[in-house]
């Protein structure tokens, strides 16, 4: 295998960029400075980070199909059929027959009118939330809701009200507080809490939603494929495809392959074809990524055993992380609802020593602090996927609870 090196020798430090090292020092002192782990070979439930072989607890490849043979094809055929590159954004002259497959897919997967594809879940957030209102209008989200939801309300220049997490009330108070103002109203929750783990009030903010007239938008990107029928995402678990605007969802988790996209009705999709800003000034997918998209959701409609095993293992993980004495989430922070499994360690430093102790006996599974988390709810965050075997199950768990007792993590 070929090793590379990321030094800068050859870059001299400036003291224009003091600053930053300034900063990652003050990591360092904090003890979460992190360096990238590479993945030597594939991303699948045992593979090779840093030349060590581990049990991956870390990607959100919940349906193993980051690697699935069907999708490989699919890129190949189509990277052999229209080449490896779409030479332009969507709007200019690099929207293929493909890239419009793959909406009409999605579109009839959600059961919706319309879908947009875009370069990932980050920007289809961020593009979205930014292109729909203006500085007259109101967002009203929840205080855990993804970066690119609050970078997008950000840029949108509404006015960002936030709401405690999952607080349905709390939300309603704050929609009363505006009812009267003449601005639109956006409420935007994450279907599935990608720190914890847990399900978004979906149903509860449509009411609301419905009852002040607002907006509803929801980020599916860890419920799609893995909630509602066949993965049809957390709007689908709770019956809410006609009572949410804006339904946004990733390819590049249990679909395996990269991208996002927003559902809902033709003219939110057209009026993003024309005002959401990473759709109309970045490049649309490779030929390839399309393809492998489009087998990922032929696999979704026939394969609902995937996402059995998936629950299955997760149900087994969760309660023998819980036996073990794991504090898993629902003490001091929301309790996971989903494969999204946090080990709630609360010192920073102690869970990046705790994660990196993991990987060195052969466990991946990543120690996420401040800012990501609050600040003394710094965990390792698992995520199980249908294709971990029990028997890698269990040796993961071994591996956790003795490296957590020598840590004194565990009683
Ligand atoms: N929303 C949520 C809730 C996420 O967890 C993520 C991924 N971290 C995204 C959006 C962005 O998706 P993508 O990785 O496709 O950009």
């Amino acid at each position: 295998m070929a090793t590379f090196s990321l030094t800068t020798e050859t870059t001299p430090k400036r003291p224009q960029l003091a600053h930053l090292t300034a900063q990652l020092d003050a990591l360092r002192a904090q003890g979460t400075y992190f360096r990238l782990r590479v993945l030597d070979d594939q991303q699948a439930p045992v593979c090779h980070y840093d030349g060590r072989e581990v049990i991956n607890l870390a990607s959100n490849n919940y349906l193993g199909l980051c690697n699935d043979s069907r999708l490989r094809e699919a890129a190949i055929a189509a990277t052999k059929e229209y080449g490896v590159g779409s030479g332009a954004v969507r709007t200019i002259a690099g929207t293929m027959k493909i890239h419009m497959e793959l909406e009409e897919r999605i579109a009839a997967f959600k059961g919706v009118e319309a879908c947009v594809v875009f370069q990932s879940g980050f920007t289809a957030n961020a593009g979205t939330v930014s292109s729909i209102l203006g500085k007259e209008d109101f967002i009203l989200s929840d205080e855990l809701n993804h970066a690119s939801i609050i970078d997008g309300a950000r840029l949108s220049r509404a006015k960002i009200k936030v709401f405690r997490h999952k607080d349905v009330a709390h939300c309603k108070e704050l929609l009363k507080e505006v009812a009267n103002e003449p601005g639109r109203k956006l409420v935007i929750t994450d279907g599935v809490f990608s720190m914890d783990g847990d399900i978004g009030p979906v149903a509860a903010l449509c009411d609301l939603c419905d009852k002040y007239g607002a907006i509803m938008m929801v980020d599916d990107a860890h419920a799609s494929g893995v909630l509602g029928r066949n993965g049809r995402g957390s709007v689908d678990h709770f019956g809410c495809t006609q009572r949410v605007d804006v339904q946004v969802g990733t390819l590049s988790k249990a679909i395996g392959v990269l991208g996002g996209y927003v559902c809902g009705s033709r003219d939110l999709i057209d009026y993003l074809y024309h005002r959401a800003r990473p759709f109309l000034f970045s490049t649309s997918h490779p030929p390839a990524v399309a393809a492998a998209c489009i087998a990922a959701f032929e696999i979704l409609e026939r394969e609902p055993d995937r996402i059995e095993r998936l629950w299955a293992n997760t149900r087994y993980f969760q309660d023998q992380l819980r036996s073990a004495g794991f504090d898993i989430g629902g003490r001091s922070t929301p309790a996971s609802e989903t494969p999204i499994t946090p080990i709630i360690v609360g010192d920073g430093r102690k869970t990046m020593e705790f994660s990196r102790a993991l990987f060195d006996n052969g466990v991946m599974a990543t120690g996420i602090a401040f800012p990501t988390v609050p600040e003394g709810k710094a965990r390792v965050r698992c995520i199980m996927t249908s294709e971990h075997t029990r028997e890698q199950i269990d040796r993961a768990l071994e591996t956790m609870t003795s490296t957590a007792r020598k840590m004194g993590l565990l009683g």
